[in-house]
């Protein structure tokens, strides 16, 4: 257990919380079921507190049926990914809380700029179709050259603000689901727990 949650700071939190990348100064946790682990950032000079509480499962087969729906749908959605510059192939799938589930994947352009990420547009699809419906959870699959089996995407700088002005905007936090190849998968209660300063909005 303690190479493992050695594994977990030193491997996975500086990926998970990459916009924190040289602020991360002082790093405490709790186990609880399954691995939980809770991280406290504290910023020098600040008195400023982020709390990042998410879990780890070795397998999605552990998730409920309609979240294994949800990996799926993600996994179906990746294959059709327009990829060709990265050969980085990533699909979302959006539950809204009618019970009806989005998906999307990368979209790539020979304008680099002009492609966008799976998870936004599983979300800017569902914001044009489905306005006023809140999102409750979010599950992002990602399969490439230059990605390990046992390694769990997580989403860019721009999708986290993305993701978390929605749930600014719905008042409900959206589950985040992220799913490695080999079936590892990292839980997180509020998908914007990870942007700690988010643009426009109350840290
Ligand atoms: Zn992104």
């Amino acid at each position: 257990m303690a190479t493992k949650i050695q594994q977990i700071l030193e491997n996975d939190l500086p990926t998970l919380l990459n916009p924190l990348q040289g602020s991360l100064s002082e790093v405490d946790f709790n186990q609880c079921r399954h691995l939980s682990v809770i991280f406290v950032i504290k910023h020098k000079n600040m008195k400023h507190t982020h709390t990042v509480n998410y879990e780890i499962i070795d397998n999605w087969s552990e998730l409920s049926t309609q979240e294994q729906e949800l990996v799926v749908k993600a996994q179906e959605a990746s294959a059709n990914a327009y990829a060709p510059y990265s050969n980085f192939y990533v699909g979302a799938s959006v539950l809204l809380e009618t019970g009806i589930i989005i998906t999307g994947n990368n979209q790539e352009n020979i304008a680099y700029p002009s492609g966008l990420c799976a998870e936004r547009v599983a979300l800017f699809y569902t914001g044009a179709n489905y306005p006023g419906v809140a999102v409750k959870t979010l599950v992002v699959v990602a399969k490439g050259d230059l990605v390990k089996t046992d390694e769990c995407i997580s989403p860019c700088g721009s999708c986290r603000q993305v993701i978390a002005q929605s749930e600014y905007r719905q008042k409900i936090p959206i589950r985040l689901i992220l799913v490695a190849q080999n079936g590892r998968t990292f839980i997180f209660d509020k998908a914007s727990d990870l942007l700690v300063f988010p643009f426009g909005m109350e840290a």
